[in-house]
């Protein structure tokens, strides 16, 4: 089973940053990069202007819904993080999958959103789970000053999905549970227990299942301080990914919650004083309160998780709750819906706990399995 998220991000720059490098030699370097201006994507036809940017869609529409939001967004995301600049020549453009060259396998195909910070241009994927949050993350990494650049590995990522969340609160639950998830998979598994409950006797069943996710090795809770998991030139499966931008939104959404960004921005700060490149991962431990090791942060993750969480996670992997209930429920009929007094609850042992009894979507799912299940086999 692979990780559960609902959106990936990843801030473009790999692949700009290596044109850049100093060079002994000049000649190359120039060579290559008249190489890539020549393979640049188009820009998308439609072009608004904004208040606070340049929009380019496929349409006049698209652009002028796009440019809403980022008037919407943007001085909420300056307003909320300390340091917080947006480059003056922003542009957004909406495409099919976030790409910066026209090259073939230079796109990143696993992502609804990019910034090159170089182009100071977000790039959005038009079939993004979530546009608006989508949009609200790049334009944090877009925002972010000069300090904020202390974050090591992967944690900047967890600050722009906390953005995210704080300004798009419509899809926050659905982030938090693919986040929180990813984190506690990237820690050897998340463990729920499915709890049945008949009405006219009482029995009752519980399943303990494990989530489990891909092996991230013995300290992912190191790794995501060293690896730029939101680099679009980091090599990295999908799931890997994920996994790290769970750690980093696990460990940002907890430092936030007990010193706010600001004392996140602080540390930053204090770690360019102290010339420092990077803030030491122990500081943000510290802020974060999470010890170096790899069973608490993935019991952090799974006591951050509640009920509507919980409930959200079901909504993004029903399969284990339709396996278990197929099984259960094989004896009765489905016909007049949700069989009579039963109850059905996921939890988290010792932990939250959310009602799914009569839940329509798991209902119509467990009468599509066992249709399918009485075909004939072909
Ligand atoms: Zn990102």
């Amino acid at each position: 089973m692979g990780p559960i998220t609902p959106t990936l991000t990843g801030r473009c720059g790999g692949e700009v940053r290596f044109l850049v490098k100093p060079s002994s030699s000049k000649a190359p370097l120039l060579a290559v990069a008249a190489l890539m201006g020549a393979c640049m994507v188009q820009p998308p036809a439609a072009r608004v202007q904004a208040a606070e940017g340049i929009v380019r869609g496929d349409d006049a529409a698209e652009s002028a819904r796009v440019s809403l939001l980022l008037d919407r967004l943007a001085p909420r995301v300056q307003a909320l993080v300390p340091g917080a600049d947006l480059p003056e020549d922003l542009e957004v453009w909406v495409q099919e999958s976030p790409r910066l060259y026209a090259l073939p396998g230079m796109g990143v195909a696993d992502a609804e959103g990019l910034y090159s910070a170089h182009h100071s241009r977000i790039l959005l994927s038009r079939a993004a789970d979530d546009l608006e949050r989508t949009l609200a993350h790049e334009l944090a990494h877009a925002a972010l000053g000069a300090e904020w650049a202390r974050l090591p590995g992967t944690v900047e990522e967890g600050l722009c999905d906390l953005v995210s969340e704080l300004l798009c609160p419509e899809g926050a639950t659905r982030l938090r549970a693919g986040r929180l998830c990813s984190a506690a998979l990237a820690c050897g598994g998340l463990a729920l227990e499915l709890r049945l409950q008949s009405g006219d006797d009482g029995r009752q069943w519980i399943a303990r299942v494990t989530l489990a996710g891909e092996d991230q090795g013995d300290d992912p809770q190191r790794a995501v301080f060293a690896v730029e998991a939101g680099l679009s030139s980091t090599a990295l499966t999908t799931g890997t990914k994920r996994g790290f931008y769970g750690l980093a939104y696990l460990l940002v959404s907890r430092a936030a919650e007990r010193v706010g960004l600001e004392g996140l921005h602080a540390l930053c700060e204090d770690a360019s004083a102290a010339g420092l490149e990077r803030v030491p991962a122990a500081r943000l431990l510290e802020a974060a309160e999470l010890e170096d090791s790899r069973e608490a942060w993935r019991s952090a993750a799974a006591e951050a998780l509640g009920a509507d969480e919980l409930r959200a996670l079901v909504v993004m992997y029903p399969h284990f709750v339709v396996d278990a209930l197929d099984g259960w429920l094989h004896d009765q009929s489905l016909e007049a819906g949700w069989p009579e007094g039963v109850t059905l609850q996921v939890a988290l042992p010792g932990g939250a706990a959310a009602d799914l009894s009569g839940d329509a979507s798991l209902l119509e799912q467990l009468r599509a399995r066992r249709a399918e299940a009485q075909e004939p086999a072909r």
